[in-house]
């Protein structure tokens, strides 16, 4: 007898059904997403496998997952991993679920890097999370000097395990310190990035419950106003960067104005601009050490 309740098309139908009536988005992918997990397979497999029968324990395991989808939790939380510059991430929840629009910041950040690559060019990465920054950067400019920071051990941990699941060769030196607190050596690097907290402390609470309720609030939240992280950034990087050197920071919706005016007042800097993500939204503030 088929045990039709248990193929993995009857359990993703069923689950889709109750995804789409809580009101989740993209219910399809977001059941295949969970179910290629509790194969241990991509979904490329289960589409040649839909009629796959599972054991009761395995569609259990599918089903307790799927509810942890419909409280909201993000799928990434979920699986565990997240794809970021077409590179797996290993994700929990310590560290923010890498977004699409951060890849804006690292690919303009890799063409300065691939373009002004020379001996011993260093390349800082403040509030690193996951890594995807840094790590993306070290796999596709590979034979610099990478460091990065986090004030947080759990995030650092993630960090070093991405480093190793995408075989990164190069080191990359962690350091655990809040912005560049912890950081000695002066004037030494070529490129410093960050994708740093810029929610502003009001909107966290408006924002979906995938984020608000699931994602670490010190990796979203920027203070008052958001810019809280952003500020502290462009005040400090200037003693830590070389003559010619790369300042790329991602902000929030409506921020580049107060931005921009900020790092204008400071001769520190030079040809400060914005560039939009692929929303159209202006995304990354870019600024060359004068
Ligand atoms: N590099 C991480 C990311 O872009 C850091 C984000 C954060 O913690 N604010 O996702």
């Amino acid at each position: 007898m088929i045990k039709k309740h248990l193929t993995a098309k009857y359990l993703i139908d069923e689950s889709v059904f109750l995804m789409k009536q809580a009101g989740i988005e993209k219910p399809r992918l977001n059941a295949e997403l969970i179910m290629a997990h509790c194969m241990n397979k991509d979904r490329t497999y289960l589409y040649s496998n839909y009629n796959k029968v599972l054991t009761r324990i395995e569609a259990n395991y599918f089903k307790s997952l799927v509810r942890r989808r419909l409280k909201r939790e993000p799928v990434q939380y979920i699986v565990g991993e997240s794809e970021f510059m077409s590179l797996p991430f290993k994700i929990n929840r310590n560290v923010l679920i890498p977004r699409p629009e951060t890849e804006t910041l690292v690919e303009y950040a890799l063409n300065f890097c691939l373009e002004n690559r020379k001996k011993s060019f260093r390349v800082l990465d403040i509030g690193c999370g996951s890594g995807n920054i840094i790590i993306s950067i070290a796999k596709y400019a590979p034979k610099m000097t990478y460091v990065a920071t986090d004030i947080s051990k759990g995030a650092l941990r993630v960090t070093r395990e991405n480093r190793v699941l995408n075989r990164i060769k190069d080191s990359i030196h962690l350091i655990q310190s809040d912005g560049f607190s912890a950081l000695k050596k002066k004037r030494i690097f070529d490129a410093v990035l960050s994708n740093p907290p810029y929610i502003p402390k009001k909107e966290i609470k408006n924002l979906q419950p995938e984020v608000s309720e699931f994602e670490p609030e010190s990796a979203l939240c920027g203070g008052e106003d958001g810019l809280d992280h952003v500020r502290n950034i462009i005040d400090s990087a200037s003693s830590y960067m070389k003559k010619g050197g790369l300042l790329a920071v991602e902000i929030g919706f409506n921020q580049h104005k107060e931005v921009i005016k900020h790092i204008r007042q400071d001769n520190k800097y030079r040809d400060a601009k914005m560039i939009k993500d692929l929303s159209g939204i202006e995304r990354v503030l870019t600024a060359v050490r004068a």
